[in-house]
């Protein structure tokens, strides 16, 4: 039995206290991260607020997860003690149905998730299975990369997935945690990128960090002067917006993928998808290879998320300061 010390919401929308639980003996496949950083994403409010009906109390919360391995299962390979490694929002997943002998883990049907009915990343230890438990490579700063395991994952799978080539025009809706990770993969990616924000203050530093343009995601009639040019447009907010004036700005074969889950149903008419062959798609995160070859990307180009630091215990403030619009992008709590 290991006793870990970790932050909880003993119920839905409660603040985190103090909480401590016991892991059982660990089994051959899994593995003990020591929690070096986590970020906080806004799935973890939603999972706090019981948003999508998951949620079982009580919750530690944390899936963007960066640490040390402390210990190993006797069947675990690749991975030794003292790795530095990262963890996201799966912790494991069945390794024999189709999607994961086809390397698509994260579609498993019966994958594990560090936050739902098992404890995160917001304590000082915290346990998965090896599939999931992955090496950092060499150079990435630790208390940056945390963040990479579940936005940047989330974010950097559908330009794959969509096939975006680096002579499109694309559009981020959102710059938070996630959108701005994907205008940074963007820019690297070679695009021309439209930041869709309802945050004027945000403008600055969203160009500095590699968008062409701003424009408000709030007003349709600001939309305008980009009708049927933008190839590709990620979604990153959980809010109801002008969709379908969204899809004029489409050029015909683009693509509205959403990876931020919008609480109420899109409303998307048949006709602003049919007259321009355009779609509508989503995405979870992304497998444990894309993840991989995402973490060389950032590597190679020096692609970080911009943080803001809090410590552990401090984890309130920090979830407050992330409700009240005020993250600067990604927030990292410290163990
Ligand atoms: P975040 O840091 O809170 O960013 C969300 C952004 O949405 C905000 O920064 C803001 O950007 C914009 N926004 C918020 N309220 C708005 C409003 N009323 N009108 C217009 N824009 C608004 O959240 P995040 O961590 O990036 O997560 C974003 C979403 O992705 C969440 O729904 C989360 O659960 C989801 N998610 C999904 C996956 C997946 O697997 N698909 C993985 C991770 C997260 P501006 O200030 O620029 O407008
Ligand atoms: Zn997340």
């Amino acid at each position: 039995m290991k006793k870990i010390n970790a932050y909880a919401a003993k119920e839905a929308g409660g603040t985190l206290e103090k909480f401590q639980y016991e892991l059982p003996e660990i089994g051959k496949e899994e593995v003990d991260i020591k929690v070096h950083y986590c970020g906080i994403c806004h799935s973890d409010l939603s999972m706090i607020h019981n948003d999508w009906g998951m949620s079982q109390f009580p919750l530690v919360p944390g899936h963007e997860i960066v640490g040390e391995v402390m210990a190993l299962g006797s069947d675990v390979s690749g991975l030794k003690v003292g790795d530095k490694v990262g963890m996201g929002w799966n912790s494991g997943a069945c390794m024999h149905c189709n999607q994961c002998l086809d390397g698509k883990q994260h579609l498993c049907g019966s994958s594990e998730a560090t936050i739902v009915g098992r404890h995160g990343g917001f304590a000082d230890f915290v346990r998965g299975h090896w599939s999931w438990v992955i090496p950092l490579p060499k150079g990435l700063d630790m208390a940056k990369a945390g963040p990479l395991f579940c936005g940047g994952i989330t974010v950097f799978n559908p330009i794959v997935l969509s096939g975006v080539q680096p002579t499109d025009k694309v559009g981020v809706i959102g710059v938070g945690g996630l959108g701005h990770m994907a205008i940074k993969f963007l820019k690297a990616w070679g695009c021309e990128v439209t930041a869709f924000s309802s945050n004027p203050n945000k403008k600055e530093e969203i160009l500095k960090m590699g968008a062409h343009h701003v424009v408000d995601s709030t007003k349709p009639e600001a939309l305008e002067g980009i009708t049927g040019t933008l190839n590709f447009i990620l979604n990153t907010t959980n809010v109801t917006l002008d969709w379908n004036s969204f899809l004029t700005t489409l050029a015909p074969q683009g693509k509205l993928h959403t990876v931020g889950a919008v609480l109420e149903p899109m409303a998307i008419p048949a006709f602003s998808l049919i007259m321009g062959e355009k779609s509508v798609g989503g995405s979870p995160i992304g497998s444990i290879a894309l993840t991989k070859k995402m973490l060389e990307f950032c590597v190679r180009h020096s692609i970080y998320p911009t943080v803001e630091e809090f410590k552990l215990e401090d984890v309130n403030k920090a979830i407050k300061h992330l409700e009240d619009g005020k993250a600067r992008f990604r927030i990292v709590l410290k163990a």
